[in-house]
């Protein structure tokens, strides 16, 4: 089946019990046991699973193409339980540019827990390579990356991380699995915080893992994820549920925007650079093409000027909502250096936008405002 049609039906039935065509939501903590004490509807305890988990966990796992998933209840702790399931002593790779949670994860977590950290530039396979250890157990891999949009060659990372006896996950929030398949590509994992685009309506918190293989390292996962309760509640489940049944016609639209946005501000004066991997322009512009079905909502530029003169243009904006966060109906704008912190690597200039569905003439009349001098 194609993805349109796994998004409306992957993980949907009508109910058993009454019919109803839109699924109930389970907010029983406790199931009940048979006579002979099995538990005949497969559910014990909702910290170990829930029916409107399940479902997502089944949409998710159609979505990637997997064969398991591990719903959870934010993107982070979905991050955090992969890193708890290596051990102390293992090495991970990441990009310079991961997202700054996840960085910080891992530099404030787990490298006191006793995982040893390389940040590198995954964009560029001979730096990864030459960044392995024969202790490297993951090599994450953020493509589109967060807030420049670098694009990582997924199968091509794959290759060297198999070869050195490591796994590779795949960050997937901003493409979703309606624009990039990184299991298709040889990634391990697929990560999401469903936050953004799956739920796809700014009010609901979630993450998850998708699994290529249901192995031991899967196994661990799933059993943190019991063991710790981490999970998302049922009306989570439901909401991103529902976000998913929609998501691959709002990523199209978020893309078609982007790009009518992304060509917009590469043609206007008082713009200095515009990351968007849809331009030809953009370093990662071929391989987006080859591994992304479109290159997706989010794209990122540089105004003319330093950081406050970014910081005007965003105030002037008044379309697009002043915030952080990304995936949802109504286009956002945010000065990133300001809310990554004093360490960061962000340019001062550089605005991020997360394109909504709106029309794009009313998003570039918005912005084509907000840059006048
Ligand atoms: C938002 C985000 C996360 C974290 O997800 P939360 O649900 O906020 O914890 C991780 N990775 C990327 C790329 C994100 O955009």
């Amino acid at each position: 089946m194609r993805i349109e049609t796994l998004a409306v039906h992957a993980g949907h039935a009508a109910d058993t019990a009454t019919g109803a065509v839109t699924p109930p939501i389970h907010l029983s903590t406790t199931f009940e046991r048979a006579t002979d004490g099995a538990y005949p509807r497969g559910h014990t305890y909702t910290r170990t699973s829930n029916p409107n988990r399940a479902a997502l966990e089944a949409s998710l796992t159609a979505l990637e193409g997997g064969v398991a998933c591990a719903a959870f209840s934010s993107g982070s702790a979905a991050a955090m339980t992969i890193f708890q399931a290596l051990a102390p002593g293992d090495h991970v790779l990441a990009p310079e540019d991961v997202y700054h949670g996840t960085a910080r994860l891992l530099r404030e977590t787990f490298v006191p827990w006793g995982l040893a950290v390389t940040f590198v530039d995954m964009t560029d396979p001979i730096a990864v390579a030459r960044a392995l250890r024969s202790e490297t157990r993951l090599i994450w891999v953020e493509t589109p990356s967060n807030p420049l949009l670098t694009i990582t060659d997924i199968a091509r990372v794959a290759e060297l991380a198999h070869a050195a006896g490591a796994r590779v996950v795949c960050d997937n929030t901003w493409a979703t699995p309606i624009l990039q398949r990184p299991l298709a590509l040889s990634a391990d994992l697929a990560l999401h915080a469903t936050t953004k685009y799956l739920g796809g309506h700014s009010d609901v918190l979630g993450g998850a893992v998708v699994a290529r293989a249901d192995d031991d390292f899967f196994a661990r996962i799933r059993q943190l994820q019991a063991a710790g309760g981490a999970v998302p509640s049922p009306f989570d489940c439901w909401l991103v549920l529902r976000g998913i049944r929609t998501v691959p016609y709002r990523m199209r639209a978020h893309s078609e925007n982007a790009l009518a946005v992304a060509r917009f501000l590469a043609e206007h004066a008082a713009v200095d650079a515009v990351h968007y991997p849809g331009l030809e322009a953009h370093a990662g512009y071929e391989v987006a093409r080859r591994q992304m079905a479109l290159p997706g909502g989010m794209l990122s530029f540089q105004v003319r000027g330093d950081g406050e003169r970014a910081m005007a243009v965003a105030a002037r904006a008044a379309l697009f909502t002043r915030a952080t966060s990304l995936g949802g109906p109504e286009s956002l704008i945010e000065h990133r250096a300001s809310i990554e912190g004093p360490q960061t690597r962000t340019p001062q200039n550089l605005l991020r936008l997360s394109i909504g569905l709106e029309h794009p003439d009313d998003l570039i009349a918005d912005l084509a405002r907000a840059l006048e001098a």
